[in-house]
């Protein structure tokens, strides 16, 4: 059953495999041995779900859902003594598939650690037998992010999931913020603290323009909402690239002198605006004028640790 879930800022989170079809054809293995490499204390598989019938594309097949889940288990067990490996999957909320009681089921299987909720599409409200994607392009334009936002919402007053993946996400085909845009992420990050649900910050949606909504953040913030850090990596690279732009994107968003873990490694802002990075498991620390220096000065002082 999905309870409240808890992601030290110290694990690598929100990772797909190849069964995606948008991901590097890799076995999953591959991810937890970079990981390790990095340094960090767990790995957070949420690969993108299959819905029975295999509708909609961009996503596992519901035949391979089994074989995904024996993977990631088999893992767990093989590195438990070195890193926490925990399975999950990111799914859009469709109402249709509400109603056939297809989240419950997932919900029923304890294997599952989180279910991300992740809208990357949504029902049409006249009609669940049409999704956004069939929408034309105008439409699309106009209406897509009230769509993704709503369903957003109606997912997370659900209670059947336990993170909102890249809620800014919805307004990937917006030019410039507006008021109603204001309106409709006041609501989406009430609710979430209402059912105590962290929003993803995704670095992959750093990647594309009009992906990433700093105006949506500054409420977030301003509202004291549960945040965390997702790589959303469809490759073993993506991990190690990701997370690097991920310690200078959390010191700007949350201020000068905030603490915040990255992998293995705590970082620190100093007043000064310094950074200082320490290994979690070695304590050896390092300076830098940015993160990402005091994160390569740390790597350095490791190896030199290591040697000795
Ligand atoms: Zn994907
Ligand atoms: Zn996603």
């Amino acid at each position: 059953m999905i309870s409240k879930v808890s992601i030290p800022e110290t694990d690598l989170f929100h990772v797909h495999t190849y069964r995606c079809q948008h991901a590097d054809e890799v076995p999953d293995e591959d991810y937890v041995l970079k990981a390790l490499q990095m340094g960090a204390t767990g790995i957070w598989f949420t690969d993108h779900a299959p819905f029975p019938g295999d509708r909609f594309g961009n996503r596992m097949l519901y035949e391979e859902l089994d074989g995904y889940i024996r993977s990631v288990m088999s893992l767990k067990e093989k590195y438990e003594d070195r890193i926490h490996i925990h399975l999950g999957l990111e799914i859009e909320y469709l109402p249709e598939y509400d109603r056939k009681g297809y989240y419950d089921e997932l919900l029923n299987d304890d294997r599952f650690e989180v279910l991300m909720l992740g809208q990357h599409m949504a029902e049409d409200a006249d009609n669940p037998e049409i999704h956004t994607f069939d929408w034309d392009k105008e439409r699309l334009k106009n209406e897509e992010y009230k769509a993704l936002m709503g369903a957003l919402i109606e997912g997370i007053c659900s209670g059947k999931f336990n993170v909102v993946a890249h809620p800014d996400r919805s307004f990937r085909r917006c030019k410039k913020w507006t008021d109603e845009m204001s309106n409709l992420s006041e609501t989406l990050i009430d609710k979430a603290k209402e059912h105590n649900m962290p929003l993803e910050i995704n670095m992959h949606s750093l990647e594309d323009k009009h992906h990433f909504w700093p105006e949506f953040w500054e409420i977030a913030k301003k509202k004291d909402s549960r945040i965390i850090i997702g790589l959303d990596a469809h490759s073993p690279e993506e991990l190690e690239k990701r997370r690097s732009k991920s310690i200078s994107i959390t010191s700007r968003l949350l201020g000068p002198e905030s603490i915040f873990n990255v992998s293995g490694s705590v970082i620190t802002v100093k007043e000064d605006d310094t950074y200082i990075a320490k290994d979690v498991r070695t304590r050896v620390s390092s300076q830098g004028n940015t993160a990402e220096e005091a994160l390569y000065n740390l790597r350095i002082a490791l190896e030199l640790y290591y040697e000795v």
